[in-house]
């Protein structure tokens, strides 16, 4: 799922729990990818990009048993947790289970849509995804963006940040249609250089989420503070 459809989700834990820092909230939603683009510029995952890059259906996500597994995943959103709780508190339970949610959420939203490359744990054999990504790519991009607009909705987020989803989504067809081609192909067999292009979007779509939903469409209730 891309770096906008996975920020989204950080709106919808931002509303079921306040008090939890929206930007914390975001980061948590990307926590294993960014450990993605990591293990894979030092080479200990990898990934295959076909040398005519058409769609996603092209990228092979082939080894990422520890960013992406279910249990890897978990631990790192147990951990997370238990660290906000230790140097918080019980007034830091909200933000902890919060952040914890916000990280496991990456590989369930990714097992939606991904070609089946996510593992229960490290090394165990047999690997899951709707296969969405390798076989039917556009579909995949029409349901991950309901995500993101769903999220919004929830939120009552602002028309600008609705503005950015829609246009995200929109921007991002040629990558989910083999059709339709704007120089993806330029990163062919480039799976470093895909990696860091990835960081990239990450950071400026969580950095642009943060800026638009920090308005709202009705204000937030008396005695209910929202903390950017
Ligand atoms: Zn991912």
């Amino acid at each position: 799922m891309q770096a906008i459809n996975h920020a989204a989700t950080a709106l919808i834990l931002k509303r079921k729990f306040p008090s939890a820092p929206l930007f914390g909230l975001i980061l948590a939603t990307e926590a294993v990818e960014y450990l993605w683009v990591g293990l894979n510029v030092i080479g200990i995952e990898k990934t295959i990009i076909d040398d005519d890059m058409r769609s996603v259906a092209d990228v092979h996500l082939v080894h990422m048993p520890f960013s992406h597994s279910v249990l890897t995943s978990a631990l790192i959103a147990v951990l997370a947790g238990l660290a906000i709780f230790w140097r918080g508190g019980k007034a830091a339970s909200a933000v902890a289970v919060a952040i914890s949610l916000g990280i496991f959420s990456h590989v369930v939203l990714d097992l939606l849509v991904h070609a089946p490359d996510i593992a229960l744990a490290p090394y165990f054999n047999g690997k899951y995804g709707t296969g969405l990504y390798s076989n039917l790519p556009l579909p995949a991009l029409a349901l991950e963006s309901l995500w993101g607009l769903f999220c919004w909705w929830i939120y009552r987020g602002s028309w600008k940040l609705l503005g950015l989803i829609t246009a995200l989504g929109f921007a991002s067809v040629p990558l989910y249609s083999a059709a339709i081609n704007v120089g993806e192909s330029i990163l062919g067999g480039q799976s470093t250089v895909f990696a860091i292009v990835i960081l990239v979007q990450m950071i400026a779509t969580s950095s642009l989420v943060w800026l638009f939903a920090r308005e709202r469409q009705e204000p937030a209730p008396m005695g209910n503070p929202i903390s950017a």
